[in-house]
């Protein structure tokens, strides 16, 4: 029997990952070692439950009661906090989903890679941060790396049987959001409930508000850097309304392979948990005479500063990227709090990776969890002051 463990459970990665295992046998076809989520609770013991999991994790330690009163009866183990989670990642697992948000899910992945099993990373945030990192470490103890963001996964399956020497360049794709055609003018009073709303995926708060700046595509042009090891010039972005086509790679003869599919996430964790086999994945199937057209259109480098600044990203590298996705982090807090605008998101973490780079903290090539942690911490503070100073200059 496989046994999986899923960090970020109750998210929407994770839900769609805990569909895929229910309609594929459930309790009797995997044996769930950990389970992890953050304040929903009782999802997250109704989950544990239906699963019969070894161990249900909350982040947070003033949940554990609540975790505890609904797990009562069950035999399943509960624990919290941080640490708890990392545990949880000790606990060897064949198959492992890393799909908590943000920059918390990188020890885990790291600590899950450590069993030479499989961890199909959702996390695009550990790549950023540490790519080089999680790659030696998985080269270290045998482990296999699977993408699940939707283009990578795409890249990841039309290099399947090919030659890496012989692709001339990758084209990521970007619906565009639901910003795609608005003015600069209509961009300053953009606010965090119409930042939610993404035309084509139903995803997490974060990553929703992250397409819509196209912050996510610029973590994605960094990812697609790390996990393939492209060079920056051989990646582009293109946009494409429709998010039927979510990556292309262009060979030496010229010819393009193309990856479509339905914009619904579990397609890519489908892949990675039937990898190296095909399974079946209820997806809707394409209606091509329906879809009609495709569309394609360069994205607007003035409006989405985001893709400009990962490019100084992938060209810096070292620390930049543990910077980059912190000063992020705390811009995207920012918003959601009402403290900073749409666009102040993109000065905020202009201003963060420049004054870190007159310092020289970022050119420094990050060997060790210690000097990415200490450049994610640096980060949050220098960009927490960006903030204030922001909301000063108004
Ligand atoms: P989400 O917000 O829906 O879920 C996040 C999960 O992480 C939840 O289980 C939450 O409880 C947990 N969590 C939040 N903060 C935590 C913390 N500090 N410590 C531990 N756990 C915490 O997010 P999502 O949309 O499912 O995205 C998850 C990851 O997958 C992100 O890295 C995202 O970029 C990536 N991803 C998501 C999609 C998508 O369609 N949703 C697509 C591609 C990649
Ligand atoms: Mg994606």
């Amino acid at each position: 029997m496989r046994s999986i463990s899923i960090f970020g459970a109750t998210g929407s990665i994770g839900e769609s990952t805990f569909d895929l295992i229910m309609r594929g046998g459930g309790p009797e076809a995997y044996r769930t070692v950990a389970l992890t989520g953050a304040r929903n609770i009782p999802r997250l013991a109704q989950m544990a439950r239906a699963l019969n999991a070894e161990l249900a994790v909350t982040a947070h330690e003033d949940c554990l009661p609540a975790l505890r009163d609904a797990l009562a009866g069950s035999g399943i183990e509960c624990a919290a906090g941080a640490n708890a989670i990392a545990e949880a990642a000790d606990r060897p697992a064949d198959w492992v989903m890393s799909a908590i948000v943000g920059a918390a899910g990188l020890v885990p992945g790291l600590r899950a890679l450590r069993h030479g099993g499989t961890l199909a990373l959702a996390n695009k945030e550990s790549l950023v941060t540490a790519g080089p990192l999680l790659l030696a470490t998985a080269a270290r103890y045998g482990a296999t790396l699977l993408p699940v963001d939707s283009e990578h996964s795409a890249v990841f399956q039309a290099l399947v049987g090919e030659d890496k020497s012989a692709v001339e360049r990758v084209i990521i794709t970007a619906s565009g959001g639901p910003f795609r055609s608005f003015t600069m003018e209509q961009m300053q009073s953009i606010t965090p409930a119409q930042a939610m709303k993404h035309p084509n995926w139903s995803m997490g708060q974060r990553i929703s508000i992250d397409s819509a700046s196209m912050f996510n595509k610029a973590l994605e042009l960094i990812e697609t850097r790390e996990f393939f090891g492209f060079d920056p010039d051989q990646i582009e972005v293109i946009t494409h309304p429709q998010s039927i086509i979510h990556a292309l790679v262009g060979f030496c003869d010229g010819g393009i392979m193309a990856h479509l599919g339905p914009a619904d996430m579990r397609h890519a964790i489908g892949f990675a948990l039937h990898w190296p086999h095909r399974g079946d994945v209820p997806v809707e199937r394409l209606d091509l005479a329906r879809l009609a057209s495709l569309e394609f259109e360069a994205p607007d480098p003035v409006r989405f500063p985001a893709l400009r600044l990962a490019r100084d990203v992938m060209a810096m590298r070292g620390l930049s990227g543990a910077a980059f996705n912190a000063a992020k982090e705390i811009a995207l807090d920012g918003f959601i709090a009402g403290d900073l605008s749409f666009l102040g998101m993109a000065e905020v973490v202009e201003t963060t990776l420049s004054q870190l780079s007159r310092q020289n903290s970022l050119q420094i090539d990050a060997t060790t969890l210690e000097d990415v942690l200490n450049m994610d911490h640096l980060a949050r503070e220098t960009a927490a002051d960006a903030v204030k100073s922001w909301q000063q200059g108004r």
